[in-house]
């Protein structure tokens, strides 16, 4: 099996690095930055979002495992008192593959040009560069609404303990193929009127945002941001690729939840 590590880069993430490269390698996994069947991140949530993006062109063939070293992580969830218990389990076991759900966004130009496309583990978001964002909202090909405000915040399940509680939205199950659409302070008075609350789209269902004052856009998408130029739509639904992540034990989401924002035990 070969295998790459990713870590948030300072030095005791690194330590653990190059231990567990040798546990591995003692076992005779094999390393290989370039194919790996299996990722292992070290750091934390943002790590993984960033080992997810380094591998998401062979997510079909690369699983993920992630250790933190902070607080607890939504993505990693062994501790690196644990690294030699995982090193086994990952030498040794066959493991359980768990796949969650991913979000699709269409980048599309108003002068022609090639359309970008993102997957995201966590959400995309999308601000305007100046002012307040006015975008029309267009739900499987109807006209929703226009919204007008901050933002517009597209979340996956396992994204929406993230920057979408942040905005009110509700946490979804990972085992649920859906994206929510969440909004950052709308404008509403007996003028402007957009729903107000979040919502839940379900797999066959594609969420279309249309300029309505301006064609250029902050787009963030994960932990990275980027600068849209004369767009002409952007296009969200659920994507048809998955993440895999590698299971040696359970890992309860709703444990995760109550750990994470309750009381941790
Ligand atoms: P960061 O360093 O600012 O960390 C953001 C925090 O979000 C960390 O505590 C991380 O553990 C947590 N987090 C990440 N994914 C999570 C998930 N799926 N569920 C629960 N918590 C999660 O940034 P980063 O580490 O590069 O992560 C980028 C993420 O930050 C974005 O994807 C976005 O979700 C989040 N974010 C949140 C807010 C907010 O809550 N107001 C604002 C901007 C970005």
């Amino acid at each position: 099996m070969k295998f790459a590590i990713m870590t948030k880069g300072d030095s005791k993430s690194n330590s653990y690095m190059h231990k567990m490269k040798t546990y591995l390698q003692d076992f005779e996994l094999v390393w290989d930055e370039h194919e790996p069947d299996i990722v292992i991140s070290i750091g934390g949530d943002g790590t993984l979002l960033y080992a997810f993006h380094r591998y998401s062109s062979r997510l079909n063939k690369t699983a993920f495992v992630g250790v933190h070293t902070g607080h607890l992580g939504f993505y990693a969830d062994w501790v690196p008192e644990e690294i030699e218990k995982l090193v086994i389990a990952i030498a040794k076991t066959p493991y359980q593959i768990i796949e969650y759900p991913l979000l699709e966004t269409i980048i599309r130009y108003q002068h022609g040009g090639k359309e970008t496309r993102y997957l995201a583990l966590n959400e995309a978001t999308v601000k305007s560069v100046e002012g307040t964002l006015v975008m029309d909202v267009e739900i499987r090909g109807q006209h929703f609404e226009r919204f007008r405000g901050d933002g517009l915040c597209v979340s996956t399940p396992s994204g929406s303990t993230a920057y979408n509680k942040a905005l009110g939205g509700a946490i979804l199950h990972p085992s649920i193929p859906a994206i929510q659409l969440a909004e950052m302070a709308s404008i509403n008075n007996r003028v402007f009127r957009t729903i107000g609350s979040p919502l839940v789209l379900p797999a066959h269902h594609t969420c279309m945002l249309k300029p309505v004052n301006g064609p250029d856009f902050m787009v963030t998408i994960d932990h990275l941001t980027l600068l849209h130029k004369d767009v002409k739509s952007i296009q969200y639904r659920v994507a048809a690729e998955k993440i895999r992540f590698a299971r040696f034990r359970p890992f309860p989401f709703w444990k995760r939840v109550h750990d994470s924002f309750i009381a941790d035990k």
